[in-house]
């Protein structure tokens, strides 16, 4: 279903979404009449509690339109860090409507002097009577722009403190609501790719948040939502390979219909073994990619779930970004002219190994495993 949604409705849409790099309103209704925002999440949401299900429909969106296949992961993010870390009450109040679409909703860590350095964040959030007052600035954060809600993370302080005397690991989510005074969102980033999805940087200026706001225990709700990060790291993965699943496609109608030297260009040699290449590269990431999830699925957790979910998000997205680059290597200067759809897959492939864990992070992670921290 899935995929003839993908081809009918989607693939028409994506050159145009990533041409204006406005949010795309209305693949966010038709993701919504699809009810495919809660697909990963318990069946009380409505879902399929299925990681591999999941990846399969990020997977088939990808191939076509990367910020279609986007706007089910930035749903998705918020969502499961709510249900890792939210209380009863919280997961009453928000995870309903994150999950058929009447709340949207963004995370943020990253900040102008800190991004894969979670630790070093700046922004903090200052006890006071009934709550906190969160002062910082913060940047990159996707979906903030249409967001209800975003969680934010910031370091816990006495009331005049300074950030620097936070307790080390003091680090929580908050709820930040988008009327909240003292909080805005700032103007969206001009972007390479992923330009469907705008990113804005966000600005805290003496917010209260409540108490009741705070997601999980003072000093543990940031790990606790991190751990379940790894279990959402398949879909990152998912998206690499539907990514390059969908150059490659693209590569091969063209190499099929050029031709040079008096013959098509898909005979030669050359370029036969680049597009073999890109099979062997697409499959072999899809099936870590399915593992992965299949682990989570299976229940799997902890360091085992990590290392497979780190591998297989390092390989998918390296993976979309060579098949990427060699696919607009095939389309010759076609590859590079905007009239064809081929360097916006190479745009958004670069994007897919710098976020959630730039995929050099990814290897700290698996070499840690493997060696012990340095
Ligand atoms: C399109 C897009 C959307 C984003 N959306 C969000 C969002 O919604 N919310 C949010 O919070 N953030 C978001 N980000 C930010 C993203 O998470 C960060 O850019 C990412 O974590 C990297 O941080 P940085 O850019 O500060 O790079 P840095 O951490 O400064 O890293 C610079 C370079 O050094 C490398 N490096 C850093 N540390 C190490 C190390 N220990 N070992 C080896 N290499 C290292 C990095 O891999 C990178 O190549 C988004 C970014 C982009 C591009």
């Amino acid at each position: 279903m899935i995929r003839r949604v993908a081809i009918e409705k989607v693939a028409p849409r994506a050159a145009e979404i990533d041409a204006a790099g406005t949010y795309p309103q209305d693949m966010f209704d038709l993701l919504q009449e699809l009810g495919l925002f809660t697909l990963p999440f318990p069946a009380e949401y409505g879902g399929s509690d299925s990681m591999l299900s999941s990846c399969v429909a990020v997977e088939e969106l990808c191939r076509v339109c990367y910020n279609t296949a986007y706007l089910l992961i930035v749903q998705w993010v918020p969502f499961g860090a709510i249900l890792a870390g939210g209380n009863p009450t919280q997961q009453a109040k928000y995870l309903p409507g994150l999950a058929n679409g009447d709340l949207r909703a963004a995370i943020s860590t990253t900040e102008a002097q800190s991004g894969s350095d979670v630790a070093g964040i700046r922004t903090k959030a200052e006890r006071v009577d009934g709550g906190y007052r969160l002062n910082g600035a913060k940047i990159w954060c996707t979906n903030s722009s249409v967001a209800d809600f975003v969680l934010i993370a910031a370091k816990i302080v006495e009331e005049g403190q300074a950030v620097t005397e936070a307790k080390r690991g003091a680090i929580n989510l908050f709820i930040v609501e988008r009327d909240t005074p003292g909080f805005t969102v700032g103007p969206a980033e001009s972007k390479m790719g992923a330009r469907g999805v705008p990113s804005c940087p966000l600005f805290l200026d003496d917010a209260f948040i409540p108490e009741e706001n705070r997601l999980g225990e003072e000093g543990l709700g940031f790990k606790i939502v991190m751990e379940a990060f790894n279990k959402s790291r398949p879909i990152i993965g998912a998206r690499g390979v539907g990514l390059a699943q969908g150059a490659m496609d693209l590569s091969i109608d063209f190499v099929k219909q050029r031709a040079a030297f008096g013959q098509q260009v898909s005979n030669f040699q050359g370029v036969r073994w680049m597009i073999a290449d890109m099979a062997i590269q697409t499959e072999a990431a899809r099936s870590l990619v399915y593992r992965a999830a299949a682990m989570v699925d299976d229940g799997i957790t902890g360091q085992e779930l990590a290392q497979a979910a780190a591998i297989a998000k390092a390989q998918a997205t390296d993976t979309a970004m060579t098949v990427a680059t060699d696919a607009v290597q095939l389309f010759g200067a076609a590859g590079i002219s905007n009239d064809y759809p081929i360097n916006r897959y190479f745009r958004d492939a670069k994007v897919l190994q710098i976020v959630e864990g730039t995929n050099q992070i990814q290897r700290n992670i698996i070499a840690n495993n493997l060696i012990g921290r340095s």
